[in-house]
């Protein structure tokens, strides 16, 4: 009865996992949850009263399918003012949420059978989209003494006739690392040369530690006509439950992304996309606030995991996410199938700590957690990794 295409998706582990710990609450138990994405915080105030207005004011029908125009002439300025690149309403489509954002992007792009290169780890979702939308996900492994970033070597490698797309996640979910512009330069010069679009999601641009984000489409014209980009404002503006992301594209592309759009959904809540347009106009304060809040978590997090004992992780320069190396342990489990989800069932069932496996993303030695939530219960979390580590190592 299911198509075939059904039976090659894998369910996503995240949602598997906040099943379990929604079950194992319901038995009463008190769960350190550390596995999901979504900020702490309220949405900004001024996100709030645009939309609540909407509602009052009959701001409740049928809309522009791109998105309300106020909101993409907030979200033209944004990408001017903060990113440095230059767009007309006519080149944004809002969507609800990001990943409708990239399902939308890949059913504009892609044919049936069309590679789309996807460096490893990978955020969850990215491989299971491409087939559902009828591509083939090629993962490119990439190194950790390299921050997990591919190179060019790598990507010439794993280019061939049938090559679409490649996807950039930067900063990336889930190692935090974020691309120089001299490491973009080149990987974005030889796509373009190469016919090979790219879908840039830059989802966590704004909660990043370092100087030297670059968006992608700043870099050249040329740059520019060859991306997607993808934002929205699930992570920056703590707006997870709102459903509002958006693409910037040539105007082709938007065109074609409107299109889909228009069949399938019309267009995300009109009173999210006002919700929007508080986020973006008036609450730079409160955004700034909260990337402050996770810079000092990831600090003393840093702090902590110095002390610990048979890990290693990367450190992160965007998002909030920590991705640990637990491979010192691997020889002292015993575990049938993927290791990272052994020892996530360990600390969940053991120690009440939920937790992502790395295997969710392509590598298997690895658990991810996040730290978009109360710092005195990340570092409780890191505390119980740090004894289940230790009652294997010491077995
Ligand atoms: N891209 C990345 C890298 C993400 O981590 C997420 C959310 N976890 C998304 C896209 C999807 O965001 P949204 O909730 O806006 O759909």
């Amino acid at each position: 009865m299911l198509s075939k295409k059904v039976s090659q998706i894998t369910p996503s582990y995240t949602i598997g996992i906040s099943t379990k710990v929604k079950a194992l609450k319901q038995e009463g138990k008190t769960i350190v949850d550390l596995s999901i994405g979504e900020p702490d915080f309220f949405i900004p105030e001024k996100a709030t009263e645009r939309g609540v207005e909407a509602f009052h004011t009959n701001q409740t029908k049928y809309d522009l399918v791109p998105g309300l125009i106020t909101l993409r002439e907030a979200i033209v300025e944004k990408l001017k003012s903060e990113n440095g690149v230059l767009y007309t309403p006519s080149d944004i489509v809002v969507s609800s949420g990001a990943k409708h954002a990239i399902t939308n992007s890949l059913l504009a792009i892609l044919d049936q059978g069309d590679e789309v290169i996807l460096p490893v780890p990978y955020w969850t979702s990215y491989p299971e989209m491409i087939k559902i939308c009828g591509g083939v996900p090629v993962l490119l492994q990439t190194n950790k003494t390299d921050q997990f970033k591919m190179t060019l070597e790598s990507l010439k490698a794993h280019h061939t006739t049938k090559t679409k797309m490649l996807f950039i996640n930067n900063p990336s979910n889930p190692t935090g690392a974020v691309y120089t512009k001299e490491e973009l330069i080149p990987i974005v010069n030889y796509c373009i040369d190469n016919g090979i679009y790219i879908l840039s999601d830059e989802i966590y641009e704004r909660i990043c530690y370092t100087d030297s984000f670059t968006s992608i489409p700043s870099i050249s014209e040329a740059a520019k006509a060859n991306t997607i980009l993808i934002n929205g404002l699930s992570k920056s503006a703590a707006m997870t439950g709102l459903r509002i992301g958006y693409t910037a594209s040539s105007p082709e592309i938007a065109k074609a992304i409107a299109t889909i759009q228009g069949h399938l959904v019309s267009h995300p809540s009109l009173a999210s996309q006002w919700a929007g347009v508080g986020a973006l106009t008036e609450s730079k304060t409160e955004i700034d606030q909260m990337v402050a809040v996770y810079k000092s978590r990831r600090e003393a997090l840093i702090k902590q995991l110095n002390t610990m004992k048979g890990i290693e992780y990367i450190t992160p320069d965007g998002a909030f996410y920590l991705y640990l190396n637990i491979g010192s342990i691997k020889e002292h489990v015993a575990f049938e199938g993927a290791f990272s989800l052994k020892v996530c069932d360990d600390l969940l069932n053991d120690y009440n700590l939920a937790v992502v496996p790395g295997i969710a993303f392509g590598t298997d030695d690895y658990i991810r957690l996040s730290y978009a939530t109360e710092l005195s219960l990340v570092q409780e979390g890191l505390k119980r990794i740090e004894t289940y580590l230790q009652s294997k190592l010491n077995a």
